[in-house]
């Protein structure tokens, strides 16, 4: 057995608040005026583009960019909000490098696709800046109708707008005490500076009819078949809830967490240098969720973090640009290799790993085992919904089984975001679902 680090436990903390701050600073700036009409002007606004069918939301990026080379920024941002009315958070976390801009036609030798996200960015944050102007979208003739949104996340949130201009009146409930789900709690924090998530909500709020009560959550405050009893129709968006276990003795050991409540504990935390890190850190996981703890703790000032997947770079989640920037981070990644056992005398000192291989496809022990020294580690090996709080409703694969419509099995009562499996896990999809689910609820309301 190897034991791989060694390096003495030095300067977690030993940043200054400055260069803690600094490190949480934007991590695309965003476009001047000038790099904006500059990088629209390589557009050659593509008929049939592949750009938008690349887009879960399905935003009409040829005609945004053109409004943006025109000087229409306020033009351009309707026309993405009216598709994705969270395209403020998507510009800046979405992963477009396997989206639109994989799909763009600018991505043949030698060039490189338009730069869509930045794109976006710029006329959402232009429109968002014009607290002069009235709510982009109008609300049609009231329904009288009450819908519940059972969370605020991004799914909720886009249900909720959606249904708001169709006419309903809605009340969302969430169990934290602010809006947003991942946007507030889960996305990097240098993804989402200047607390854009919760002036996003206000933005989407502006629209009217739509209450949020704080402090409810389901299972414990509500429960869904007296929602159905009270309300005309029911969407549920609670997303997914506690992270998956290691399955190993002492996992409950001081200094081992969900990498998603590091996330959520950092997002909440100002200033930065005040949350704590360990100096060697470890984060298990392949997905986008374990390269944002692994950057956040190196830039927290960890000395050394590791990144451990049990299969090649070929099969993370994460993108590749997620995976660079672990890299330029100085994250230390490490693949083909699974924990086997959690190290400690008294305190947390380290994990041991056996080394993987596929054998005739099977991910498998090689029996080569090694250790890392650590007093943090970090779990994103991924999130199970909970189910107790569902009662009345189809689960299948760990998700909320629901049909075209977005209706569960429990009628009256549909459901969208992470919590049903539409897609990737991703903000965008989330939204797109609670906008399509918001139709379907209106075509169900209108029937009844
Ligand atoms: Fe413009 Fe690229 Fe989309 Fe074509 S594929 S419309 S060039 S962004």
């Amino acid at each position: 057995m190897t034991i791989l680090q060694a390096k003495p436990a030095s300067s977690a903390g030993s940043m200054t608040p400055v260069e803690v701050g600094n490190n949480f600073s934007d991590l695309h700036p965003p476009y001047s005026t000038l790099q904006a009409m500059a990088e629209s002007n390589r557009c050659l606004y593509c008929y049939d583009a592949p750009c938008v069918t690349a887009c879960p939301t399905s935003i009409d990026i040829p005609s945004f960019i053109r409004k943006i080379s025109t000087g229409n920024p306020d033009g351009a941002a309707k026309t993405i909000l009216s598709a994705n009315i969270l395209g403020g958070t998507c510009a800046r976390a979405c992963p477009t490098e396997v989206l639109c801009e994989q799909a763009c036609v600018r991505n043949v030798a030698e060039d490189t696709a338009v730069e869509i996200g930045s794109l976006q960015r710029y006329a959402v944050d232009h429109r968002m800046a014009r607290t002069d102007l009235p709510h982009p979208f109008k609300r049609a003739a009231l329904s009288g109708k009450q819908i519940a949104v059972v969370g605020a996340g991004p799914a909720g949130l886009s249900c909720a707008h959606r249904a708001a201009m169709l006419g309903h009146d809605v009340t969302i409930f969430e169990s934290r005490p602010k809006a947003g789900g991942l946007n507030e709690y889960g996305l990097a924090a240098y993804k989402m500076t200047d607390d854009f998530a919760q002036r996003e909500v206000e933005f989407l709020l502006g629209i009217g009819g739509i209450r949020i009560e704080h402090g409810k959550a389901l299972g414990r405050d509500l429960n869904l078949q007296s929602l159905r009893d009270s309300y005309d129709a029911v969407f549920v968006g609670v997303g997914l809830g506690a992270s998956n276990d290691l399955g190993l003795p002492g996992e409950s050991f001081d200094g081992i967490d969900d990498a998603i409540r590091f996330i959520e504990q950092l997002r909440q935390t100002e200033p930065k240098s005040n949350m704590p890190v360990g100096n060697n850190v470890i984060v298990i996981g392949g997905g986008n969720t374990a390269i944002d703890a692994a950057v956040q703790a190196k830039r927290l000032g960890a000395e050394e973090v590791t990144l451990v997947y049990r299969r090649g770079p070929e099969h993370m989640s994460a993108t590749e640009f997620e995976q660079e920037l672990a890299k330029i981070n100085g994250v230390i990644v490490r693949y083909w290799a699974m924990p086997v056992a959690i190290k400690a005398n008294g305190k947390l000192i380290g994990m041991a790993f056996e080394k993987t291989e596929l054998r005739d496809g099977k991910l498998t022990g090689t029996g080569e085992t090694f250790e890392i020294r650590a007093d943090q580690i970090l779990k994103a090996i991924g999130q199970k919904i909970k189910t107790d709080d569902l009662a009345g409703m189809e689960i299948a694969g760990g998700k909320i089984v629901v049909d075209e419509n977005y209706q569960t099995t429990a009628p009256g009562i549909f459901a969208g975001g992470d919590c049903i499996k539409s897609g990737e896990d991703l903000t965008v999809q989330a939204v797109e679902d609670g906008k399509c689910a918001a139709h379907a609820i209106d075509a169900f309301l209108k029937n009844a």
